[in-house]
């Protein structure tokens, strides 16, 4: 039996962020991942500052050797539609490539690995966890990814309610792949759908092109991604990829979610279901929860304080991504259609879809008046028909009790 103070199941960013801070506290880590890395994974590969931060990531030096690419503007739209460009004037967020990334997280950490070795038996012994009747632990954490096999056992199938499914592709530009595409580096472009169910991406991140589109509905993946793919070749955008197509799944932090905790066993990233419903970003959440799940099981080590890990970890969740975000319902025919004219309105795409729902920046508007979070979970652009319906309501709302306040002398709106 091969023996380790915690069993990490996943070596992506949730478990290597996790392994990162147990080892530097000096921790016996032992991360078990099916496949062999690098490996890639299907992923448009951006991230925000706080991604950097979190990791200490030395960036003149990770892009020494990896593809980096700066953003600093991005166009946003409807597919079919009209688009708006915002510019920042400074760099905003990044374009990595998960094959190059994960690799790197992992070999940072530093941590014992067991690579190629898929965990298809999970049991306890006594106060230990044993997977695959060979690897045991005190503590488990399941950073599997939508399809942890951890989080099936404390949890059983993921909640369908706030799936997210998606296709991309990841190819090195050249050819008539590089003559075709009009894509900046510097500004990524996202165009939603027109029932406003989910989005397109291109993302020409140095040498390669991402393109992709994600739903929240598997019904018409396929055929919203068709629609897509054709509009963006007849607007000369890019010249579409016909091979190296990858679909996969994952869940929003909306709703009940997964239960994160159990008796000496966490989930992060992925597998406890912590993308962020506004955007979709995952990365961020992952990286988050890894180092939460470190810091909880370093202060919960000794056997009295056991049962308080999983409590522990899920407060702390709570604490710094945000309480999940309420489910929302399907978007109406008028919702879409307005959401459709307000997503290519510069001011909207901006300050809404842009600081609020992905660049998670302090001081964008709140339609509620309350204080900004730092990480928006309510429904968004994932769900943009919601998000747009709920910001709608809200600004009407606002609108409402500012021509109140006015009236009664207390000065007009910051929004109007
Ligand atoms: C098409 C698409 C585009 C996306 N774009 C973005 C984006 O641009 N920015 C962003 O922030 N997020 C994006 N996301 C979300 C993001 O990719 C995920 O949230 C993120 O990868 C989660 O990291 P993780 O470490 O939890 O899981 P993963 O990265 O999925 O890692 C899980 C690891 O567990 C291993 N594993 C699984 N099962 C087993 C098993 N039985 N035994 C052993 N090992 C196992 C896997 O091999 C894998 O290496 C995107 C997702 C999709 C599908």
């Amino acid at each position: 039996m091969e023996r380790a103070e915690v069993l990490i199941v996943g070596g992506g960013p949730a478990g290597s962020a996790c392994a990162t801070a147990l080892v530097a506290a000096g921790c016996s880590v032992l991360v078990v991942d099916q496949q062999r890395f690098p490996r890639d994974k299907p992923c448009a590969g951006w991230i925000t500052p706080e991604v950097v931060e979190r990791l200490g990531l030395r960036l003149d030096e990770y892009s020494r050797n990896h593809t980096l690419q700066p953003v600093s503007r991005f166009r946003i739209g409807t597919i079919g539609g009209r688009a708006a460009d915002v510019d920042y004037g400074a760099i905003v967020s990044y374009g990595i490539r998960r094959s190059e990334f994960d690799v790197e997280l992992l070999r940072r950490s530093a941590a014992r690995v067991a690579l190629g070795e898929r965990v298809s038996e999970i049991r306890r012994a006594g106060r230990e966890w044993v997977l695959n009747g060979r690897l045991a632990a005190p503590v488990l954490v399941g950073a599997g990814g939508h399809f942890c096999p951890v989080a099936r056992h404390i949890d059983g199938a993921p909640p369908h309610e706030a799936l997210v499914v998606a296709q991309e592709v990841e190819l090195r530009l050249e050819g008539a792949l590089l003559e075709g595409c009009r894509v900046d580096p510097e500004r990524p472009e996202l165009y939603f759908s027109r029932d406003l169910r989910g989005y397109g991406w291109c993302f020409r991140k140095g040498a390669y092109l991402n393109v992709g589109l994600g739903r929240r509905d598997r019904q018409t993946l396929q055929q919203q991604l068709e629609a897509f793919l054709a509009w963006l070749v007849r607007e000369q955008r890019i010249v579409a990829p016909r091979a190296g197509w990858r679909g996969h799944a994952y869940l929003l932090r909306e709703g009940a979610g997964r239960r994160v905790g159990a008796d000496g066993v966490l989930l992060v990233g992925d597998a406890a279901g912590l993308a962020f419903a506004a955007s979709g970003e995952g990365i961020l959440p992952a990286i988050v929860s890894g180092q939460i799940a470190a810091e909880s099981i370093l202060e919960t080590k000794d056997a009295a304080a056991e049962g308080a890990l999983g409590r522990r970890y899920a407060e702390r969740l709570a604490e710094q991504l945000g309480r999940p975000a309420r489910p929302r319902s399907r978007p109406g025919a008028l919702a879409a259609a307005a959401g459709g004219v307000l997503l290519a309105t510069p001011w909207f795409a901006r300050h809404v879809v842009l600081d609020r729902w992905f660049l998670h920046r302090q001081g964008a508007p709140q339609p509620r008046g309350r204080a900004p979070s730092g990480h928006e979970n309510q429904a968004g652009c994932c769900s943009a028909g919601a998000g747009v319906s709920a910001f709608a309501a809200a600004l009407r709302r606002r609108r409402r009790a500012n021509h109140s306040r006015t009236v009664s002398g207390r000065g007009p709106s910051r929004y109007v």
